[in-house]
């Protein structure tokens, strides 16, 4: 089903099941003999939502699989997608940042996996049914914040800052914000220009971002293809998603562009280099001409 201006969802369907996807790759990556992320709560997350196909994925059941969906490829990319991002909010707090918010936190468990310096806030935003599945089932396995942690369950398409400050958030304090795996498609445009000046408007200076931005899936003949056999191979194992219905068509915002255009300094990464920084295998020639090609990573800071 097309996106519509205010649909919702849970994690077991529409974009919500990306985010459980996501999270069975690093629970895989966790697995790995040598692995670049450590995320203890993805498995357990991943089988609380209870998708048998993801659920293989996340103990490394289809390790072997190397079909359409390239789950070892994937587990690669996202293990070390995560990892990327683990090491920005060390870098961050080393310099003294203090207040982090996630925007589209999904199955995120870095308030619960990292260690951040003491008085560290992190606000997580997302859609209101995620947010909730994800304390109650953390609180169940007795997992605990490992910072002050506070939830902002809310649509990132509506008025998200108010509800941000309403939860306690202090604009006049820098922040490091992270978007994973939300600005490459999964907002209209206009929401991404939205979300991006909100940003900007609520950092004071010293305040920092990181992001992957792009689209997963372009408009070209090539993409939709791809699109449609992840679609297929996902039905084939049982699990039915529409992959190109998610992706809002158009122009997606180049992140980084838009940020040094008012005065943040950018730097900006492909996904090769993060597989190197990572001591992981480049990608392979089919991969860099699908998703992961479109996609671009960056890291900013208002100086
Ligand atoms: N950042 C997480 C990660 O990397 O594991 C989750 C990424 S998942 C691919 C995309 C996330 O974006 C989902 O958790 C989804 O609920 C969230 N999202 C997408 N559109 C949203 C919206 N309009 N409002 C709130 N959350 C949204």
């Amino acid at each position: 089903m097309a996106r519509a201006e205010d649909d919702t969802w849970d994690l077991a369907n529409s974009v919500g099941a990306t985010a459980t996807l996501v999270a069975a790759a690093r629970a895989a990556a966790t697995k790995r003999p040598q692995p670049v992320v450590s995320d203890p709560f993805a498995e357990p997350l991943v089988r609380a939502v209870g998708i048998d196909l993801f659920n293989r994925v996340a103990t490394g059941e289809f390790e072997g699989d190397d079909g359409a969906l390239g789950i070892p490829r994937m587990t690669d990319m996202f293990g070390a997608r995560a990892r990327f991002f683990d090491d920005f909010f060390a870098q961050v707090t080393d310099a003294g940042i203090r207040q982090v918010v996630i925007v589209a936190a999904g199955l995120d468990s870095r308030s619960y996996r990292l260690s951040w310096p003491a008085g560290t806030t992190v606000y997580e935003i997302d859609q209101p049914e995620v947010i909730e599945f994800k304390t109650t089932t953390l609180s169940k396995i007795g997992a605990k914040p490992t910072t002050e942690h506070r939830t902002v369950g809310i649509d990132l398409r509506s008025d998200w800052p108010a509800a941000l400050r309403a939860a306690g958030f202090d604009d006049a304090q820098p922040t490091a914000w992270l978007a994973e795996g939300v600005l490459i498609g999964f907002l209209p445009p206009q929401a991404e220009v939205r979300l991006l000046n909100n940003v900007i408007a609520l950092s004071a200076k010293g305040s920092h971002l990181a992001a992957d931005h792009g689209s997963v899936i372009g408009s070209s003949d090539d993409s939709q293809e791809q699109a449609q056999k992840i679609t297929d191979a996902l039905a084939r194992h049982g699990f039915e998603l529409d992959y190109a219905e998610l992706i809002y068509p158009g122009e997606h915002t180049d992140v980084a562009a838009h940020l040094r255009d008012r005065g943040w300094h950018v730097i900006r990464y492909r996904l090769h280099d993060l597989l190197t920084a990572a001591g992981l295998p480049e990608l392979r020639t089919a991969d860099q001409q699908g998703p992961a090609n479109n996609v671009g990573l960056v890291t900013a800071e208002l100086k």
